[in-house]
This record gives structure tokens, C-alpha cells and sequence, in this order.
């Protein structure tokens, strides 16, 4: 599915596929006006202008025999980015899962698949967000690993890009183009994936596929971290993928700015 993912001058990326010749337009239509929706929601939010919107006692009343989320979000679960919050949603509209991070594991998708098989939600939501803590530890851990392996990582980094490598954080090994950097990257990478840490395994893949693009900022580990996600959703859930194949469900990326309140839209 990486086919479906671009990273672009460092603020885009694109995880929907959309064909409108294909049939399921009403879910097409339910997740563009959800996400839309949603949008507006926090544009009041980060204006000040929440208005807290299905949180009464009547609409508590109506959801007692059942749910219908139009989308599903999976967030970091630290504790400044709650999505109800900051999207200006109520009781019933979003189908959540947290995770420090968003990182995932078998639970996780687990959710995500009972929130499109079974509710139906036609909207999944990767939501990162600015000075996220957990991808600032792993930045911060794979320092410690990189010095006891004798690594430079700053040094990798900062290496010098050869002609003009298109910043794709799924096929940038192709284009890096710097072997001593590569090396360096392959042993990081090994690291990684032997580390007792879930976070650390998952996130640290992440910042080291932006070091590799020479994106060595943290905004840009968020922002690839968010990318590379929604990739290993898809790779690792055949319902996800039988989704966004049928047009039944659209997966988009963003980032929540801590400074402003708002959402950077990733994707869609
Ligand atoms: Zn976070």
C-alpha cells in the first residue's frame, strides 16, 4: 500500500485512495463531510469558541442501546491532545484509541478493525501532535544507543544529500545515496528493532527514516512518525486494507499544533 503514501516537501502526505467512479459514494461522501465536521470543530476550538457540542443528558439518553461514530481516531494518549476535546465533538461521534505515541500492536488494530467492521465508521484518523513526549524520549534513546555503539547519528544526519532525492520516508533508502550514512542507518536499524521497547521499536523506526531523509527536525520525526503509522496500519490489517480498496473507508493523517491549537491536515 505504499503506493498511497507521499511525503513531500515535508508537509504532505496522502494515505487515501479515491476513485469517484467506484460505487460506495455515500461512505466517500460521509467521510469527506465527517473529517470536514470535525475541522470545523476544532477551528472553534483552537478560536476559543468550543461549543461542546452532544454532551447533554438527551443525546447521553439516545446512545444508551447503541453507537454509530462516523470516525475512528488513534491519538497519543498524552494528556494536553484529547480528540473530543480539541475536535469540538460530543458523545457517540468518534471511536477512540490512544496509545503514547499512537504506536501500535496487535490491540490496537484489533480496535481499529471493531470500529470499521462492526460500527461501521468510514474515517480513520492518525493524529500525532507538536512537542510530542514520547517521540522526544525515543529521540532521546536512540542518542543513548548511537553513543554506546560509538554512532554519530548527528554527523549521519547531517550528511550531504546527493542530487535531489525525492523525501519519501518509504523509499528513501533508495535515495539517500550516501553508503557510509546507509551503513550507519542499517546498524541504527538493527538497534532498534532489538530494543526491549515497544516505543522505541516503533518511534525510533520512525526517526530513523526521517534522519535518513535529512529531516532532523521534530516537527518532521512527528510528521514521518504519523506517515509511517498509517503504512504499518495498512500493511499489518487486511480489513484496513480491504477498506480503503473498496472505497469504504478513507484513512487520513494530521498533527495537532500545541502552540496554536489547531490541526495540521496531513493527508486527505
Ligand atoms: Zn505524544
Amino acid at each position: 500500500m505504499t503506493d498511497n503514501i507521499r511525503y513531500d516537501d515535508g508537509d504532505f502526505l496522502n494515505a487515501q485512495i479515491s476513485n469517484p467512479n467506484d460505487n460506495p459514494i455515500s461512505d466517500e461522501y460521509t467521510a469527506n463531510a465527517t473529517w470536514g465536521r470535525m475541522l470545523q470543530g476544532n477551528a472553534r476550538f483552537a478560536c476559543g469558541g468550543a461549543e461542546h457540542p452532544r454532551q447533554d443528558k438527551q443525546t447521553r439518553e439516545s446512545l444508551i442501546d447503541g453507537q454509530h461514530p462516523d470516525a475512528a481516531v488513534l491519538s497519543c494518549s498524552d494528556s494536553r491532545v484529547p480528540p473530543e476535546i480539541l475536535f469540538d465533538q460530543g458523545l457517540g461521534d468518534m471511536f477512540t484509541v490512544r496509545t503514547a505515541g499512537q504506536i501500535l500492536d496487535d490491540a490496537v488494530i484489533g480496535s481499529l478493525e471493531y470500529a470499521v467492521t462492526n460500527l461501521g465508521v468510514s474515517l480513520l484518523v492518525v493524529l500525532g501532535h507538536e512537542h510530542c513526549g514520547a517521540i522526544g524520549g525515543v529521540v532521546a534513546q536512540l542518542d543513548i544507543i548511537a553513543d554506546n555503539a560509538g554512532i554519530d547519528l548527528g554527523a549521519a544526519c547531517a550528511a550531504e544529500v546527493t542530487d535531489s532525492a525525492i523525501i519519501d520516508p518509504v523509499t528513501l533508502n533508495e535515495n539517500s545515496g550516501d553508503s557510509d550514512a546507509d551503513d550507519v542507518f542499517d546498524i541504527m536499524n538493527d538497534l532498534v528493532a532489538a530494543s526491549d521497547s515497544i516505543l522505541v521499536r516503533s518511534a525510533g523506526a520512525s526517526i530513523l527514516a526521517a534522519r535518513e531523509a535529512r529531516l532532523c527536525g521534530t516537527d518532521d520525526f512527528e510528521r514521518v512518525h504519523i506517515a509511517r503509522t498509517i503504512e504499518a496500519l495498512v500493511n499489518r490489517s487486511d480489513i484496513l486494507q480491504q477498506g480503503l480498496a473498496s472505497q469504504r473507508l478513507t484513512i487520513v493523517g494530521a498533527r495537532y499544533l500545541l502552540t496554536t491549537g489547531e490541526i495540521e491536515v496531513l493527508s486527505f
